[in-house]
């Protein structure tokens, strides 16, 4: 029998878990208006609003937080992580931020002027925030299959290169292309080498750098160990490696495959790039030897970065996503196929298929997972977007989605299992809500945070 994957580490501190009664948590979800962003962690049971600096860190990362030097200039901490990331991603220059946004918030100020166009896979809202913030214009060149249900292809992170050489063709104003690797707005799924390999050509061949936005580089490259050919009997290290042997640079949010709470990388090959983007580093971060970040959260991230490249790890990593994706499959429950490397969508348009797109059927399915359970996700829907500027009207995104993120190394196979029953209780119960969520307060920017929502029929 083939055994299966477990987690290759033991528990040696717990962290109690409060749980709650469904009147209790009636109370608590009007008293957040119904956003579950409102609601206090003390209010919630499991909680996969994200693994962004939620993961757990090893002894190894604690021994590592009181050993850290905490010298201004030329920290032990930082010579530490250098060396950790040379090592890792074979990239000589590197500048430490607090986290991924704060990276972008440098290299792009460094890079970009007004005008550009920036082309990428799919960029994450930050990057395309931050684009936007310079004047330039983010353009994402999805392969159409991405966003196709029916299509089992795992590499639907990779870029469509026909787009792209058409930008190309048509703009002399491309300063730097973008992966994202995994591809965080297309459910956490990789990019393939092949992918990144003939990327970076055709950017070679219009004399354009190739950048990676590299949050999830060990998941994108556990994807490509398990499958891409020729990539079988390799090490995640080796691929690692090969990944970035194909890019001028990178932009890294260390909360996510750094398993800390805190903290980023700027990556980047040349010397003349380093020292502006250092410039910018001092302005909005600190002294370059520390990046905004104190020494012992520089030396977490270096050993963080090694525990995430080891094979054993990321398989119990990205195993419990499917793990947690299959249990639910069991109860028939509409998903996103494949499953990606952090988390598991709910097709929540399909889930309420009977209830009106107006109805934020993405926030309504999030709000009566917890209710059931005390589990909270993140209700992907029209609030998700700004209205459309012009005509004032809902901008609904391709598919309306309930994500489930796992932070790393936090929950065990038996939360899995409560959460998998607690949507399927949701499921059975689905046709008894005739109505989903309306508007009780909108706002301009950044809704999904801070709009204010009521069920539209009061007696459901
Ligand atoms: C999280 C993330 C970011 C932003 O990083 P923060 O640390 O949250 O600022 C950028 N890009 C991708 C792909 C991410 O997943």
């Amino acid at each position: 029998m083939q055994l299966p994957y477990a987690e290759p580490y033991k528990i040696k501190m717990v962290e109690s878990l409060t749980k709650s009664s469904y009147g209790q948590r009636y109370q608590w979800i009007k008293d957040a208006k119904y956003n579950l962003i409102n609601l206090k962690s003390s209010q919630i049971f499991l909680d996969l609003l994200t693994d962004s600096g939620t993961g757990a860190m090893s002894d190894k990362q604690w021994a590592e937080m009181m050993t850290g030097d905490e010298s201004y200039a030329g920290s032990r901490s930082y010579f530490q992580l250098k060396d950790v990331a040379k090592q890792i991603f074979g990239i000589p220059y590197f500048i430490p931020v607090h986290q991924g946004r704060a990276a972008e918030h440098v290299l792009f100020s460094t890079l970009l002027k007004a005008g550009d166009i920036v082309p990428g896979n799919m960029h994450f809202v930050t990057t395309k925030e931050h684009i936007t913030l310079n004047n330039a214009t983010a353009i994402d060149c999805t392969i159409n299959s991405a966003c196709d249900i029916t299509n089992q292809n795992i590499f639907k992170g990779n870029i469509d290169l026909e787009k792209l050489e058409s930008l190309f063709k048509s703009n002399d104003n491309i300063p730097l292309v973008i992966l994202t690797i995994t591809c965080n707005s297309i459910g956490g799924l990789p990019v393939s080498m092949q992918n990144i390999q003939e990327t970076s050509s055709l950017c070679k061949k219009y004399h354009c750098p190739l950048y990676f936005d590299a949050a999830r580089f060990a998941e994108n490259a556990y994807f490509i160990k398990k499958y891409e050919k020729g990539f079988e009997k390799k090490t995640i290290c080796e691929i690692v490696k090969e990944m970035f042997s194909h890019v001028e640079g990178f932009m890294l949010s260390g909360k996510k495959n750094g398993i800390v709470n805190m903290g980023g990388l700027i990556g980047l090959r040349s010397e003349t790039i380093f020292k502006n983007a250092s410039v910018n580093t001092v302005r909005y971060e600190g002294y370059i030897t520390y990046g905004g970040l104190s020494g012992r959260d520089l030396s977490a991230l270096a050993q963080g970065l090694l525990e995430s490249t080891e094979y054993d790890y990321l398989e119990s990593r990205v195993e419990q996503v499917a793990y947690l994706g299959n249990r639910l499959k069991q109860y028939h429950i509409p998903l996103l196929e494949p499953f990606g490397g952090h988390a598991i969508f709910i097709n929540a348009g399909e889930f309420y298929h009977h209830i009106p797109q107006t109805e934020y059927r993405g926030q309504f399915l999030n709000s009566n997972i917890y209710l059931e359970g005390g589990i909270r996700g993140v209700g992907i829907d029209g609030l998700s977007n700004n209205r459309d500027p012009d005509t004032g009207k809902e901008v609904y995104p391709p598919m309306e989605l309930v994500r489930l993120a796992l932070p790393t190394r936090v929950y065990t196979n038996s939360h899995m299992d409560y959460i998998a029953a607690t949507v399927a209780n949701v499921f059975e119960k689905r046709h008894e809500s005739k109505r989903g969520l309306k508007l009780v307060k909108d706002t301009k920017l950044l809704r999904s945070f801070m709009a204010e929502l009521e069920p539209t029929d009061q007696n459901t």
